[in-house]
């Protein structure tokens, strides 16, 4: 097995990328219009990286709500930032409170709290999981 350490920071972070991707468009519905959704999207840029691959920074939208209209999180992102507010209050003071910090991302704890919620995503719940890890399936 090759050591997590060996490989490039470029392949991890397209590791880490994909998964967070993954797991955001696991919420299938578009959260601000409802309708089938293919869009991760940022809350905060992808050039931070104390959030670019935490989940409470990612949104799925429609093509519309995402920068398509007028009003899409690209093209109005005060708008944006107002509707987290409203609809995901916790997680505007999360991102708030976590968009000025500095750190070096490190890989290998990304990684294993992307695996964790991908697992959690694929066993549909938290229970499913706990028996998955007992039964030495992760
Ligand atoms: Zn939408």
């Amino acid at each position: 097995m090759v050591s997590i350490k060996l490989k490039s920071k470029k392949t991890l972070r397209k590791k880490c990328d994909k998964l967070w991707s993954e797991i955001v468009r696991s919420k299938k519905y578009c959260e601000k219009c409802g309708i089938l959704a293919n869009n991760p999207h940022h809350i905060i840029g992808r050039v931070n990286y104390v959030l670019r691959w935490d989940l409470k920074n990612g949104c799925l939208l429609c093509q519309n709500c995402h920068w398509l209209q007028k009003y899409s999180a690209h093209q109005d992102p005060l708008g944006f930032m107002e509707w987290l507010k409203l609809s995901r209050p916790e997680d505007y003071e999360y991102l708030k409170q976590r968009k000025n910090q500095i750190s070096q991302p490190n890989y290998d704890e990304i990684l294993k709290y992307l695996k964790f919620h991908e697992a959690l995503t694929s066993s549909g719940s938290l229970e499913k999981l706990i028996r998955k890890s007992i039964n030495g399936e992760l």
